[in-house]
């Protein structure tokens, strides 16, 4: 059995991570301040033994079997692992199998690997007799008749396994359905998909739409029990034909019974797929037959987005990030706090991206950060880089960030700041590639 620790022992933590971004310079901030260790593993500059100098352990996350051996043998010998966590969908998978070699709480990797294709999931959700549209897998080659594979519309087609709504396209009619498969097949075999070496590229999923409004649900999984931590209205109406993110405010103003048949959804969701342990973030859909799960991921929301995030204890102590609420829970110690959201209301704007070309100028930010509500606003596209619009698109121009007394006040302090913003876009000139003698930057 394993032995108790106190506090002032100190304890390690492994974090799986393909990006070292905000998200892990908060967690390693927080674990300094609680006294822990953090050791990296991620997916970087795998070719260097040390490639931040900070004992990141490398490994290819798209083999998780390996990465999990190449991840124990390291960690062989260095004292004991008190937590596991992974901040993105690639990592979690890698660290559902390190997290079983180690004996350490965690998701099982059949649950985690359910999580990371669309097709799963939904065969998943559908056998547990969970709300879901019809829907098949379709192959993109050789170019597909819809009439022939008894699709209907309005439809969804997405990618099996991206994320962030890349390449997910509404389609009303055949016409649309033809000319989404032929993008979503370029964006397939483009250089920087096919670098991520993802699984099932050749293949997608379509699905009935489901109407209606949507929400997120950040929540913390503790043995199979789920605690939700933050409802999530979008006020946007996301009707296609692509869907990016916009906003995102809590507390929801769902009314009590809709947020009760949410929770149940979720808990109901996360069951189906087995996840038991960390952190989840998911999407629902409402409409007047009910809640509908989109989707579940055993992870937390993305990167910037969790400054939208604060906690406190019930001792109404100091306010905490996501981060550490996720650190404190990894490695078992949330002990003496009743950790909830703080009560103000709070929200993110995800800037959307107008068109797809070059970022050549940014105006008006102070005007954005001097509206009543905002406390932050980072624009994350560098200047003079491409930035792609979606669906090929799966990064933001920015994040807004607003806290107020109430959602309606949040969303509107949101909306203003952005109007407040203005982004030069240029197009890009198309470029012979070097190899291929193809024009490229066209399309997009
Ligand atoms: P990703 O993991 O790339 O975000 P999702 O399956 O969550 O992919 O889809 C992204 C977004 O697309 C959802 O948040 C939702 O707005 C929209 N969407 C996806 N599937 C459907 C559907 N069947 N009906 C309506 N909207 C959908």
């Amino acid at each position: 059995m394993k032995e108790e620790k106190t506090l002032s022992q100190r304890r390690r933590l492994l974090l799986f991570a393909g990006k070292l971004g905000y998200q892990t310079r908060s967690l390693d901030e927080a674990a300094r301040k609680l006294g822990m260790d953090v050791v990296f593993v991620t997916d970087r500059c795998h070719q260097l033994d040390d490639p931040w100098g900070d004992g990141a352990i490398a490994v290819h996350f798209e083999s998780p079997e390996a990465a999990a051996y190449a991840v124990l043998e390291a960690v062989r010998g260095g004292g004991e692992i008190d937590g596991v966590l992974a901040f993105g969908d690639r990592p979690a998978v890698a660290a559902a199998y390190v997290a079983r070699g180690l004996g350490s709480p965690y998701n099982h990797p059949a649950a985690v690997e359910a999580c990371r294709s669309k097709l799963r999931m939904r065969e998943v959700f559908r056998d547990a007799g969970l709300p879901g549209p019809w829907f098949r897998s379709v192959a993109l080659q050789p170019a597909p008749e819809p009439s022939l594979l008894g699709i209907s519309y309005p439809c969804v087609l997405k990618p099996t396994s991206l994320s962030a709504s890349q390449g997910v396209v509404r389609a009303n009619t055949r016409e649309e359905f033809v000319a989404a498969v032929e993008r979503i097949r370029k964006l397939l075999t483009s250089p920087e998909i096919l670098a991520r070496r993802e699984a099932n590229l050749d293949q997608i999923i379509v699905e009935g739409y489901i109407p209606g409004r949507e929400v997120a649900v950040e929540g913390l999984l503790t043995d199979g029990v789920l605690r939700v931590l933050a409802i999530f209205d979008k006020p946007d109406v996301l009707e296609g034909p692509y869907f990016e993110e916009t906003i995102y405010v809590t507390p929801s103003r769902l009314a009590e019974g809709e947020l009760c048949a949410v929770e149940h959804c979720a808990v109901e969701a996360v069951r189906a797929l087995g996840l038991t342990q960390g952190p989840v973030h998911a999407e629902f859909r409402l409409n007047e037959q009910g809640v509908w799960p989109l989707e579940v991921a055993p992870r937390p929301i993305g990167g910037l987005c969790a400054r939208a995030l604060r906690f406190q204890d019930s001792n109404g102590g100091e306010l905490i990030g996501l981060e550490e609420l996720l650190l404190r829970h990894a490695v078992d110690l949330l002990e003496g706090g009743d950790w909830a959201r703080e009560a103000m209301a709070s929200g993110v704007m995800m800037i959307p991206v107008p068109r797809s070309g070059v970022l050549e100028a940014v105006e008006g930010e102070e005007d954005a950060r001097g509206v009543a509500g905002i406390s932050e606003l980072q624009i994350t596209a560098r200047l003079h880089d491409y930035i792609a619009a979606w669906p090929e698109g799966s990064s933001y121009l920015g994040f807004l960030f607003a806290r107020a007394e109430t959602p309606a006040v949040v969303e509107t302090a949101l909306r203003l700041a952005h109007s407040k913003l203005r982004f030069t876009i240029a197009p890009r000139l198309p470029v012979e590639h070097p190899a291929t003698g193809r024009m490229v930057g066209q399309a997009d």
